[in-house]
Formats: structure tokens, sequence, C-alpha cells
């Protein structure tokens, strides 16, 4: 890519819009009573009416639909008080139906926004609508290089997916963005997330496919007020992601509208390794699914009593959450926005709740631990290690227990081995070492292995004492106060400063 963003974003205006698909975590799938659980042995969780055996007939679940109102009162949609699902007829052989079971004209919500918050700035994405639906079953394709069906000598299918409640929620286009398109569409997806799993819907796990997103892009030219041809970025399986394809495919649209070309309406395909899309099936014929409503089932009528209480039981928000705790924790706007951006926002806080001072649990989680946790490339709540460890911890720390780096070793160890913080500071003997005389034989063996420290020292040049207090800190491995080690050492040296 030859072109530069910044340069790019003044000339042109994108539009961007997303797509989101979310399997909700009911015990059954929405129109049988087979099992949703996640890695069962192929084709075990299945029955006639999945399967789309002739004379099954489907029964909605009614778990599925109150999740689904709740999605959409947390998004501030209106709620239908009369809609139907309808087929979607096409052929693929991961629906064995022949159709998907979907909602078309008729969706359960409509008219809602979600507000999102990037660099200081609040957007307000609208969101056109959130239906229900049924997920598809899972083809596997063997034999070939790429795992893809080109080259490959067979193709099983699994139908355990297959009639897992699906919710889809579409939002409205987005423009006046700018240069923060890719951000805003990061932080709608982050936010979008955050009160899926505050509403306990779905476990919105990206990498197992629970939650997965598809991206529109498209630039006008800027100040123009023309929409142009939007691409439609597939299967975007990482928030981070989520970022990458929008800017990369605004790139692309620019090089290309730059060239005097023309975009193709198409759908693409993101690729994690190199960042970028791979054009996919054009859709500048728009595929025919002849809807029609669905005759096995009877319409959805959600009384108005049971929208009303759905909506009186819906937990606090992440927003009210967050505008709550940045009260309660005194935070600054931007320490808070931080600690969103780091996802730690849930840590800290339940970190405080076990008993930890807020500005401490804040430096734990954004500092040594978000460390840990992009070394392995995930969010820092994902680490092995539970908030109330962190509490402990930070006790043990300003109680004088431990150092700050013998905390950090302890760490480790939980993370290493999964045990309890007080047992892996007992196996590995991570206490301070308070024993003065211990230390000042550290201390002793210091000033005898460097001379010409020691030297500089007792000649007035005190901040050379540093390298002592390292050789002490080293020999002690990490487990002395480097404070006392200082003044034992600045002692034997019959130094005062
Ligand atoms: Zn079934």
């Amino acid at each position: 890519m030859t072109l530069n963003y910044d340069d790019v974003v003044t000339r042109y205006d994108p539009v961007i819009g997303l797509e989101t698909h979310v399997e909700l975590g009911t015990a059954s799938k929405m129109f049988c009573g087979c099992s949703t659980e996640f890695g069962a042995p192929a084709n075990t969780h299945t029955c006639p009416v999945c399967l789309g055996l002739p004379g099954a007939l489907p029964v909605a679940n009614a778990s599925a639909i109150e999740y689904t109102i709740r999605i959409g009162l947390a998004l501030n949609c209106s709620i239908a008080s009369w809609c139907r699902f309808a087929r979607k007829n096409y052929f693929y052989p991961d629906m064995p139906k022949n159709f998907q079971t979907s909602q078309y004209d008729e969706p359960l919500c409509v008219e809602g926004y979600l507000d999102v918050d990037v660099q200081g700035n609040t957007y307000r994405v609208g969101i056109e609508r959130v239906h229900l639906e049924e997920d598809t079953g899972k083809n596997t394709h063997v034999g070939g290089a790429t795992g893809r069906i080109h080259g490959a000598e067979y193709s099983l299918v699994d139908y355990n997916r297959a009639g897992i409640p699906l919710v889809e929620i579409v939002t409205k286009p987005v423009e006046g963005t700018g240069e923060l398109a890719p951000e805003v569409a990061k932080a709608y997806v982050t936010e979008l997330r955050d009160i899926l799993r505050t509403l306990g819907v779905s476990d919105v796990r990206m990498e197992q496919g629970s939650l997965r997103c598809d991206v529109n892009t498209s630039l006008s030219l800027a100040g123009s007020g023309v929409w142009g041809t939007r691409t439609e970025t597939k299967n975007v399986n990482s928030l981070r992601s989520v970022e990458r394809a929008v800017r990369s495919e605004m790139l692309r649209q620019a090089e290309i509208l730059d060239a005097g070309g023309r975009i193709k309406q198409e759908t693409r395909h993101f690729q994690e390794t190199t960042g970028t899309t791979r054009s996919g099936r054009s859709k500048e014929e728009a595929t025919d699914y002849r809807y029609f409503p669905e005759p096995d089932l009877v319409p959805l009528a959600p009384a108005p009593e049971w929208v009303a209480e759905i909506r009186g039981s819906l937990p606090e928000l992440p927003a009210a959450r967050r505008t709550r705790l940045q009260a309660e924790l005194g935070l600054s706007t931007e320490d808070l926005q931080q600690m969103v951006n780091a996802g730690v926002v849930e840590a800290v806080a339940s970190t405080v709740e076990a008993g930890a001072a807020a500005g401490e649990a804040r430096n734990w989680w954004m500092g040594y631990l978000a460390q840990l946790a992009n070394a392995r490339d995930i969010e820092a709540p994902a680490l092995p290690i539970t908030p109330v460890q962190v509490a402990r911890l930070i006790a043990l720390v300003s109680d004088g227990t431990l150092s700050t780096a013998l905390a950090r070793q302890a760490v480790d160890g939980v993370l290493e081995t999964g045990a309890d913080v007080d047992e892996v500071i007992a196996t590995r003997g991570l206490a301070m070492v308070s024993d003065t005389s211990a230390l000042t034989d550290a201390a002793d063996a210091a000033i005898a292995a460097n001379p010409d420290v020691a030297e500089k020292v007792r000649g007035g040049k005190v901040a050379a004492v540093g390298a002592l207090v390292g050789a002490v800190m080293k020999a002690t491995r990490g487990q002395a106060d480097a404070a006392a080690v200082r003044t034992i050492l600045l002692e034997r040296l019959s130094v005062s400063e």
C-alpha cells in the first residue's frame, strides 16, 4: 500500500456500517429442543427439526425471544408489538432445510442507537434493526492445502450448530467519523460486546465465532455528500481486526478511486496475517432469496406488559456503570478512557471491591498485567489471575510483606502454576529478607566486591551507592527492601546524607 492514511482522509469521507451476528447463550436451539453446547461430537445435537426432515414442525424458543428483546431495549430500540419469521430460501449444504428461518421486513426490534466514545468525542451509531434467526451448520473441507473447498478431496458437514439462535444487529450507515472511522468501528463492536456480556445473552467469544462481525466500508469524495460503492468485509474475528479491516479497505478503495477506477460491490474476506482484505463473492447482482412468511410458526406478538417487565429487569449497562465507577474511583475521563481501551474497567472495579485502593488496582491492571497480556496477545482480564488475587498481592505489598518486584514474581507464579497467591509465595520462598544481619552481610559482601564504587561513595558521590544497592538486591533475588538496603550500605560506609 503506497497511500498515506492521513492524506486519504483529507480527500475522502468514509461511511461505515456494521452487521453483527451473535449466537445466543440459550440452553436449547431456536426451533427445537436440541442442546446448544459447544464442542460436542459432530451431529450428536440434532433432531428431525434442525435436520429439516419432512414433516418436522418448529416451535420458537421463548428464551431466545426474551434475549432478543433485552438486546433491543439495551440498544434503545422500539420493540415490535407484532412480527413474523420469514423463510430465506437458498441452497447450501450446511443448511439442511434449504431455507433459513429468519426475519425479513418485520424484525423484532427497530430504530435504536448506541453511543460510543472515541478520543473524547461521542458518536451516535444508529441501529436499523435487531432480528432473530437461526445459525447454519459447519462445513469442513478435507484434503486441500488451504482448508477451503477448492482442492479438497471431500467435505464433511456438522449440524450441531444448525438451528442455534442467532441475533443479527444491523447499524445504519455511520457518517462524519472522518479519520476516526476505524476507531469508531472498533469502539462500537467493543461496546456492543460489553453490553451483550452484561445482559448475559451470549458468551460473545469472537475467536469461537459466537460474535461475528461484517464491516461495510465506502468512500465519498470529501464534501460531495455522494456515497461511494460499498464493500462488505466478512467474519472479522477480533476487535483489533475490525479496526484494521476498515483502515485497509479505506486505503485500498482510495487507491482505486485515485487511479480513476470503480469500486466493485462485493464481499471481501479479512486476512489476519496481512491485515488486508481479499476479494470474495461479487454482490453486483442481488441474490433473490424469495422471502415469504414462515407458515409453520405463529406470529410473534410480545405483550407490552412482558416487554415492560424485561425492561425493568435490565442490569446496569456498561456506560452507566462506567460513569458510576469513574465517580466512585475518582478517575479522570482520560484515565477511564485508557482503562476502557485496555478492557480492564471491570477487572479494576472488582479488584477495588476485593479491598484494594483504586490507584493501586489501576496500576497493576494497566501496568505489569497489561504487559504480560500484551505478550500473549490477549486482554489483561483474560490472564488466569483473578481480581481477588490481585487485591491480595496489593495488600501484601502495602503491609511490607512483599516488594513490588516480589509481587511481580508472585504474579508469574500464579500464571505458571494456577496456584493461589499465598501458596506461590510459600513454595517459591518469596518473602522479604528483613533480617538485618543477613542484609548487613550482603551489604559488606557488595562493598568488598566493588571497592572502587565504595570509594566513590565515601568520597561524597552518594548517588553511586545505587550500584551497590543493585548488587545486594541481586544477591537477595529481589527479596530485600531497597530503601532499607540503601540505609544499611550508607551506614557501613560511614556516609550520612
Ligand atoms: Zn434439533
